[in-house]
């Protein structure tokens, strides 16, 4: 089986402190650490026990800088076979549409079986796997916490509202959106990155694609976004502030001081 994960360079929230950009709508992005999209490695995890039991290869792909390449290495030094990185100039200011069109010229020239990508990525759009599917004409499920494989078919678990499961049995070639918890993505450990850190990758660009660069970049942007803020605190809401532990601290004190402990 040719599986193919969309993974996405993002910060790590773990790891920063986000402050504006001076134009106010993003967040400031120099000097920020990265890291892989969560819902991306839990996708690159099932990809490979998938191959693990049916045979085949994962290929990791991503849409991004330079620097992106860490995350393709990252995955491959998870277990995934191959990486692809797209990356050009115009791609920079692409709304979502714009990426998912970048995501399907490349996939297009392949031959997968099962295209995944993460349920969501640290924008909170959920778009780009449900897009890409509808550019390919491949049948997509979204939210996906389950996978059975079958010759031509394979069968998804999703997760609804209230706790409650559905299965569906899909045709292949299919896109699906990977949650997190689907599975236990393995550990990473220094021996494995250092296996992968020659393997050649391959950089793709806006003429090797063969993509208009009218429909992709900040050209090709129908969606822009205007403003990006902390909403105001609503009435009675308090922000603690300190580190961890003084916060959490605070918050006890609250508590007892309302009855709640
Ligand atoms: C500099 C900059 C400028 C931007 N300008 C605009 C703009 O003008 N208008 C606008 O609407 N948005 C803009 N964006 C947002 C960008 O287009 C979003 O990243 C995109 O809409 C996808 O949304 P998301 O990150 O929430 O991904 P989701 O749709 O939530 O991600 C779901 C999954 O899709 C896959 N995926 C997402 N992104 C990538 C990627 N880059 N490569 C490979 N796989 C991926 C991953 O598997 C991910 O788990 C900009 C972002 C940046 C950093």
């Amino acid at each position: 089986m040719e599986i193919l994960v969309c993974v996405k360079r993002v910060p790590d929230t773990a790891e920063n402190e986000f402050e504006l950009n001076s134009a106010g709508n993003d967040l400031d992005r120099d000097d920020l650490v990265y890291s892989v999209n969560e819902w991306d490695n839990y996708a690159v995890e099932e990809a490979i026990q998938i191959i693990d039991k049916v045979g085949g290869n994962v290929t990791v792909i991503t849409v991004g800088d330079d620097e992106s390449e860490e995350v393709l290495r990252r995955e491959m030094a998870m277990g995934a076979n191959d990486g692809i990185l797209l990356c050009d100039d115009a791609f920079d200011g692409s709304d979502g549409k714009g990426i998912a069109s970048i995501l399907k010229a490349e996939i297009e020239k392949g031959s997968y079986d099962l295209v995944m990508t993460g349920a969501q990525a640290d924008e909170g759009a959920g778009q780009i796997g449900g897009m890409v599917a509808a550019m390919l004409g491949m049948p997509y499920a979204s939210l996906v916490n389950k996978i059975e494989i079958g010759d031509d078919k394979i069968i998804v678990g999703r997760e609804i509202e209230g706790g409650n499961q559905e299965m569906n049995e899909m045709q292949l070639p299919c896109v699906i959106s990977i949650q997190t918890g689907i599975n236990e993505p393995r550990y990473v450990g220094i021996r494995g990155i250092r296996k992968v850190a020659k393997v050649d990758i391959p950089v793709k660009g806006a003429g090797d694609l063969g993509v208009d660069p009218e429909s992709i970049g900040e050209a090709g942007a129908k969606t822009k976004r205007v403003d990006y803020f902390v909403p105001d605190m609503g009435e009675g809401a308090e922000m603690l502030e300190g580190s961890t532990d003084e916060i959490i601290e605070k918050l006890i004190e609250r508590l007892k001081a309302k009855g709640g402990l």
